[in-house]
């Protein structure tokens, strides 16, 4: 019989590639394309997947995204650098779409239009009939407002936003599954949400969707998004999983991915 190969446990993901990368064009991160692509050199990286914010209608008080002329340099710049770089480390220019559900055809438009390489869902702006709230922001003044309509139905709307999302969009990952309303305190998912989880999983199966696991979470509550909880369930259902910082500075490049091995040992 043959022993299996040390490494065998850690296959189940890429550990040499980050798969979510923001830039100082999304105005709330900072640093410039090309000091990303040598942060990621630095950590021995291999792949590196820049992933843009894409919001359309959103009425918010600040831009978190990019203009179409911000996309038409981060083409530029990454076309560039691309060929740059291209023999010591693989960039990948991708997007994180941000569901709307008031604006499905304009995202599935913007996602046929431009050349991506990888295509994520997320899903960070809840539209109260007026103007909309940040699910993902550690602001108060988002937390306190979201927490008035009630953070059971906000919830439920969010995951019903993700399975329309995954539905109608053609995406390829889906990106912080349960960051919604993170930073409420002692935030706990009702069975309600739970049983919408499942069905995310199930459809993102049938889609042949990969989950992110998004290292951005260790410092916050020391696991990732999604939790180990969903992830085991991942794992069972044999979803693709890939590793992403979620970076917003260069030096968050890779961050925490020290930590996914024995995560992932965990969920077996
Ligand atoms: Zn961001
Ligand atoms: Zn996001």
């Amino acid at each position: 019989m043959a022993l299996p190969l040390p490494d065998q446990q850690k296959t189940i993901i890429d550990l040499s590639l980050d798969s979510h990368i923001h830039t100082r064009l999304c105005n709330h991160a900072t640093g410039e394309m090309e000091e990303y692509v040598q942060a990621a050199l630095g950590k021995g990286l291999k792949t590196i997947i820049f992933r843009e914010h894409l919001e359309e209608d959103i009425v918010y008080s600040d831009r978190t995204w990019l203009t179409e002329a911000d996309f038409a340099y981060y083409f530029e710049e990454g076309w560039r650098l691309k060929e740059k770089y291209a023999d010591r480390i693989n960039v990948q220019l991708g997007v994180e779409i941000g569901f709307n559900p008031l604006a499905i055809d304009l995202l599935q438009e913007k996602i046929t239009r431009y050349p991506w390489d990888h295509i994520g869902l997320s899903y960070h702006y809840y539209f109260t009939g007026k103007v909309h709230l940040n699910m993902v922001s550690r602001r108060q003044s988002n937390i306190a407002k979201l927490a008035e309509i009630g953070v059971e139905k906000v919830l439920s709307e969010y995951f019903s936003g993700l399975i329309q999302g995954i539905t109608h969009l053609d995406c390829h990952i889906l990106c912080h599954l349960d960051a919604a309303l993170r930073h409420y305190p002692g935030l706990r998912f009702s069975a309600t949400h739970l049983e919408l989880i499942d069905r995310i999983l199930e459809l993102m199966k049938q889609k042949n969707m990969s989950l992110e696991i998004n290292t951005s979470g260790f410092p916050i509550r020391n696991e990732p998004y999604p939790g180990k909880g969903i992830l085991r369930k991942a794992v069972a259902l044999n979803i693709h999983l890939m590793a992403g910082s979620d970076a917003h500075h260069p030096n968050q490049v890779g961050r925490y991915f020290n930590r996914l091995p024995d995560l992932l040992a965990e969920l077996r």
